[in-house]
């Protein structure tokens, strides 16, 4: 038997850190919305009882230490499960860019080995399992638009942000997240307004999301690499009506509300990009079930 599943991308509208942990993880408060960027992670039943990651990219690795491999091993230790499985995982979305793409992997194969093993999970019993993986892996098993708090694990699904524009433009460099949040300082970043980025979501308002996007790392991965923030000024200077890093970045996200504006902004990123996207919003509840 065969599942294919869709494993979307994410961006943070807004991340702010509250404090760092005594179990060494910092507490965050983030809204997560899914986009239409994605790879496409294939299972297919195998004799050997193994499991095999096929991905042909060589910046993901094909052993346990592939999301998506943890994922599937989790499943099989703790529901006694002798079977084998091939992982083939088409890459589209950018790998270490900020953007959850091995988190959204491992989303994926919880939920195509709960439909091939017939295990008859929910999704939250399976964001509950996928908080094990990594904090991220909470909110791509539902996808949709969250407010994530704790380490990112605990999801609160709340209104989908208005239809428009995403171009991502994601520079050459790799950004390591554990070093963003070493150099993080937390007595002297401004903060963003989390809770009326959930008030702008709900009353449907997108000049405010635009005037609340916000990400306390933003200005620590913008020292360490000047050229996000060039990355960000030409967004801008092309016409994107907001424009912020996802995530420990390095990639740099901007909305655009109005197709007409699109080719402007795509166009004038690629001269300054090699990964540069232009895709939809895909933020409303459900989107994977
Ligand atoms: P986040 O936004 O959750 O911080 P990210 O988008 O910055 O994640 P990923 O694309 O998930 O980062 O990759 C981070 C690292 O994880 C990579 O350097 C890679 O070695 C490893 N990795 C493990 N599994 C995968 C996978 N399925 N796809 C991509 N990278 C993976």
């Amino acid at each position: 038997m065969r599942v294919l599943e869709k494993a979307p991308a994410k961006i943070n509208l807004s991340l702010d850190v509250l404090r760092k942990r005594q179990d060494g993880f910092h507490e965050v408060r983030m809204i997560m919305t899914t986009i239409d960027l994605a790879d496409r992670v294939e299972l297919v039943d195998i004799s050997p009882n193994e499991i095999r990651i096929v991905s042909h990219n060589r910046f993901v690795p094909d052993d346990q230490r592939n999301l998506a491999y943890q994922a599937a091993k989790l499943l099989k230790d703790r529901f006694n499960i002798e079977r084998g499985v091939s992982i083939s995982i088409t890459k589209t979305i950018p790998v270490a860019a900020g953007l959850a793409g091995g988190s959204s992997d491992a989303a994926a194969t919880l939920r195509g080995l709960n439909k091939l093993w017939k295990l008859g999970l929910t999704l939250d019993d399976l964001a509950k399992l996928g908080a094990e993986i990594g904090s991220d892996v909470s909110f791509c098993v539902y996808g949709g638009t969250a407010l994530a708090t704790g380490r990112g694990e605990m999801i609160q699904q709340i209104d989908p942000p208005p239809h428009c524009w995403v171009v991502l433009a994601k520079p050459t460099i790799g950004v390591s997240t554990a070093d963003v949040y070493r150099n993080l300082n937390l007595q002297t970043v401004q903060h963003p307004d989390v809770d009326g980025m959930v008030n702008a979501l709900h009353n449907n308002h997108y000049e405010k999301i635009c005037s609340l996007m916000g990400n306390v790392l933003e200005d620590v991965t913008l020292r360490m690499h000047p050229e996000v923030a060039n990355i960000k000024e030409q967004m801008k200077r092309f016409g994107a009506d907001a424009v912020l890093m996802s995530g420990s970045g390095p990639t740099v996200f901007g909305l655009v509300q109005y197709e007409s504006r699109l080719p402007r902004v795509y166009n004038g990123l690629r001269g300054f990009c090699d990964q540069v996207f232009a895709v939809r919003m895909l933020g409303e509840r459900n989107i994977l079930d």
